[in-house]
């Protein structure tokens, strides 16, 4: 390794670094890149979900060169009080597929698996076993939003593909059927059919705690399969913590990794929906805006990446305020009412929220009408200190 030299040293292989290898093979092919992954893939063991209007024309072509599933009939949601369907199309690419493109998109050589970078500074990366890469520019991608400087709650997920031994009959994703039992969370289940007869199907909440318990949300899961008639063969399973950001102070989190002349994409450059806790359309933005970047030097990275995520940041105040609310100013086993009455909203409006883009009569006509919480509880909520994001123990982290 030593002596190696690329002009874009990308560390961290999973979503956010692979789609900035990817966007750089596919429009700018000279540059000379490194993907530098500490695991023995990229992407981990994930699945990720996107709805079509998330992303612009050319994010939805460079995702085109990523196989994926695809339903262009909508997809179904389910309150105690409101069945819906939405007909805003929706896409799920799975970690196994990402790896696979990215191998056969990248020039030989350019992807170092079972690799973790030690040390990052403007231009050099020392690697575990003492190798070194010189480059023009690096970019650090290794994940994470957990921050004692951001506050908030907890997403934490249990998903379980399975091959049933019948067709399933379900022809729409499920994104919420929050008709079940909440225990102390905002409770929901997430279902995917995959294939006549595989579906995938996950256990989700939004909750205080961020401990998962595997075992009992396997078992959750299982009862709902049974009660759904989905009976046959487990093909993979997934878990992730994930942190939901209702404030924090954006320059404690952005200093907290920083490493002077280092540029910073993904989950740690903070791109990510603070409500939703998903990054993918914020990932495909950022991968093009390098990408078309007329400038590749590390210095001239470390400008447009600080630049756009203080933007993010200050633009996505409204959906941390919300979280603030869903967290501090409902009871735990009552914040399906909140989710429940935001999708009883306009369809476009619901577009625009969860691509992060939404308008201010928007966000006027979220917060007006009948407060599904308490209105003290609520006004409450935004003037409390929120809770520091302080990682989870090692195992239970996404
Ligand atoms: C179960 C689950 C389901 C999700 N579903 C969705 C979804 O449907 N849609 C969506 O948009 N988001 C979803 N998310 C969130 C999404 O996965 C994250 O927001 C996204 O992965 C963040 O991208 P990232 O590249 O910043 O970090 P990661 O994808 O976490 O990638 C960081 C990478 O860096 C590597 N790394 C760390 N340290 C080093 C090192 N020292 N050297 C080299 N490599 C290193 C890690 O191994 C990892 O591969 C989900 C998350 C989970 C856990």
């Amino acid at each position: 390794m030593d002596g190696r030299r690329v002009d874009i040293a990308i560390i961290g292989g999973g979503l956010a670094g692979g789609l900035i290898a990817a966007a750089l093979a596919r429009h700018r092919p000279e540059v000379a890149l490194a993907l530098v992954e500490a695991g023995e893939t990229l992407g981990g063991n994930h699945r990720w979900s996107w709805f079509a209007s998330d992303l612009p024309p050319e994010g939805a072509a460079l995702m085109e060169s990523f196989p994926h599933a695809a339903w262009e009939q909508g997809y179904d949601v389910r309150f105690p009080g409101l069945a819906r369907t939405l007909a805003t199309p929706y896409r799920s690419l799975a970690s196994g597929t990402f790896d696979a493109t990215l191998r056969r998109l990248l020039p030989e050589g350019a992807i170092l698996t079972g690799t973790r970078a030690l040390v990052l500074d403007e231009r050099e990366v020392t690697l575990e076993g003492g190798g070194r890469l010189s480059a023009g520019a690096v970019i650090d991608c290794r994940g994470q939003g957990f921050s004692p400087h951001l506050t908030g709650g907890w997403q934490l997920f249990y998903g379980r593909h399975l091959r049933t031994a019948v067709p399933h009959g379900l022809t729409r994703p499920v994104i919420m059927d929050a008709t079940v039992e909440q225990y102390a969370a905002y409770r929901f289940v997430y279902v995917l059919p995959l294939a006549p007869d595989e579906i995938f199907v996950e256990d989700t909440y939004y909750t205080d705690d961020p401990r998962l318990d595997r075992e009992a949300l396997g078992l959750r899961v299982a009862a709902y399969c049974e009660r759904h008639g989905w009976a046959g063969e487990t093909l993979g399973e997934e878990t992730g913590v994930l942190p939901v950001v209702d404030g924090g102070n954006f320059g404690g989190f952005t200093g907290e990794h920083h490493a002077p002349g280092v540029a910073r994409a993904g989950a740690r450059g903070g791109f990510f929906h603070p409500l939703t806790s998903y990054s993918l359309p914020q990932a495909v933005e950022v991968a093009l805006a390098i990408a078309h970047a007329p400038d590749l030097g590390g210095p001239a990275l470390v400008a447009l990446l600080e630049e756009r995520a203080a933007r993010h940041w200050s633009r996505t105040g409204f959906y941390r305020r919300l979280a603030r609310m869903l967290f501090g100013g409902a009871v735990p086993g009552e914040r399906w009412r909140i989710f429940e009455r935001f999708y009883g909203l306009d369809k476009a409006l619901i577009e625009r929220f969860y691509a992060g883009r939404s308008s201010l009569a928007d966000k006027l006509r979220i917060l007006i009408g009948k407060p599904p919480v308490p209105l003290g509880k609520a006004l409450g909520a935004l003037f409390s200190q929120g809770r520091p994001l302080e990682a989870p123990p090692a195992e239970e982290a996404a």
